[in-house]
């Protein structure tokens, strides 16, 4: 593991000086998050953590919070941000620096993720889908030369990546694709589609999971531009707006046999790689439930009806201190499994669990919260809407809440009740 702190605090630099000859609508409102700790978390945590932790929370506040709002409202992906996410290390955290990675333990992956999903789940998507789903597969099932390629490239940013293994009648089930690949001697002719995959239309590459001749599941690195390959965007979503997602479309497209991930087969590669994923996301929701919390605690203290702060009336208290205990209990869970993690001993049920209870207690939370704002609750004024939104395909990617009851369940009674 390593931290090199010098590059977070050169990137706040560069981030100022950039965001000068920013052309974009950037809102007046200043972000007054303050983060909830109520069992004093923070003292679990090193002083490497906390200052990653605050540098990433700092830039959310000054770049993120101020324009996304619009971006959002706008169903526009924010693509200025990727050389600025990189800066920050948010691209692949774990991976070492030989390979451009900010060679990062796992709870300072966690707490990236956490802080950018405060600021807004979508950007944390593509984040997410960049280090977790493409690097991580290219970490661990690429050659050297596909590391070397394509790893530094991704990290800097200069290549933006999307993970290809949902397809339209292949959810929950993904062993059950359809898209193919045949050895064709010198390439592999690969045709069939995938189906809402975050940041495909704007992606340079795709990490593409397809069956062979023998039914095995591969993984292969496409990239944009290659004949018969395209990846239109999905328009009309009311949830994670500002992240753009799509369709890969293959048709007769000849991938180089040194696309081919060589060291996978079979499901379990795809799996893997949501493992990684699905971590972040248990620290990411989070961050969401934490911004709802904070803001509804904030407006409370300040709405008065009845000639009183409405934070004075009993029924706002008790959805108030129910957020705060749920997001606590979040809180050690996931710092838990980020010790777990670090040390190699985390289950992916383990892992399903986590991602289910931090993504339920924000849904949760952000519902409560944007009662409490009343009318205010559903506007753009505040971030709750947003968030509750956004969540709504947090609670379905990377496995649907459903699958990781059944996961937990099956870990526990040792019967698979998926079937
Ligand atoms: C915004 C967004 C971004 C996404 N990004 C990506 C991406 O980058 N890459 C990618 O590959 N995929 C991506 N996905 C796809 C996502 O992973 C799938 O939507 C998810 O796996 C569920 O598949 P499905 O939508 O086909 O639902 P289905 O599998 O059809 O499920 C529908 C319902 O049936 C339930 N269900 C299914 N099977 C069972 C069972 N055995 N027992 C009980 N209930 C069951 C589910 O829980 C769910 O409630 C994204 C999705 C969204 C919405």
């Amino acid at each position: 593991m390593r931290t090199d702190l010098r590059s977070f605090e050169k990137s706040n630099c560069m981030q100022n000086q950039d965001q000068e000859s920013r052309n974009v609508q950037r809102s007046a409102k200043k972000d007054l998050f303050e983060a909830p700790d109520y069992f004093l978390v923070d003292e679990l945590l090193s002083e490497e953590h906390k200052l990653i932790r605050d540098t990433v929370r700092t830039w959310v506040k000054k770049e993120l919070s101020p324009i996304i709002e619009d971006f959002a409202q706008r169903a526009e992906f924010p693509k200025h941000l990727i050389p600025e996410l990189a800066r920050l290390g948010a691209f692949g955290p774990t991976i070492p620096p030989q390979y451009g990675g900010a060679g990062l333990d796992y709870i300072s992956y966690g707490l990236i993720m956490q802080e950018i999903e405060r600021g807004d789940s979508g950007i944390r998507s593509t984040a997410s889908v960049q280090g977790s789903l493409v690097m991580y597969p290219i970490y661990a099932y690429g050659s050297e030369d596909q590391k070397l390629n394509y790893l530094p490239k991704l990290a800097s940013g200069e290549l933006l990546g999307c993970f290809g293994l949902t397809e339209s009648d292949h959810g929950s089930d993904p062993a059950s694709m359809i898209t193919n690949i045949k050895d064709m001697g010198s390439h592999y002719l690969l045709n069939g589609s995938k189906m809402w995959i975050s940041n495909s239309p704007h992606a340079d590459m795709a990490i593409v999971w397809a069956k062979d001749e023998q039914g095995t599941v591969k993984g292969l690195i496409v990239e944009k531009g290659m004949e018969g390959f395209s990846a239109p965007e999905i328009h009309g979503k009311w949830s994670l707006r500002a992240s753009a997602t799509g369709e890969l479309v293959f048709h007769n497209v000849k991938v180089p046999k040194e696309n081919l991930l060589p060291n996978i087969s079979g499901i379990k590669g795809p799996l893997g790689c949501l493992n990684q994923a699905r971590y972040g996301i248990a620290w990411g929701a989070l961050g969401a439930a934490m911004d709802c919390y904070d803001t509804a605690l904030r407006y409370s203290k300040e709405r008065i009806q009845f000639g009183k702060p409405i934070a004075g009336f009993q029924l706002q208290q008790k959805k108030l201190a129910e957020m705060i205990t749920e997001i606590t209990k979040a809180q050690l869970l996931v710092w838990r499994l980020g010790e777990l993690k670090n040390k190699g001993l985390a289950s992916p049920a383990q892992i399903s669990m986590a991602k289910r209870n931090s993504v339920e207690t924000a849904i949760h939370v952000a519902r409560e919260a944007r009662q409490i704002l009343g009318g205010m609750g559903i506007t753009g004024e505040y971030p709750i809407m947003r968030h509750m939104m956004n969540l709504e395909s947090v609670v379905t990617y990377e496995g649907t809440h459903d699958i990781h009851l059944l996961i937990t369940g099956m870990d526990i009674t040792g019967l698979n009740a998926f079937q």
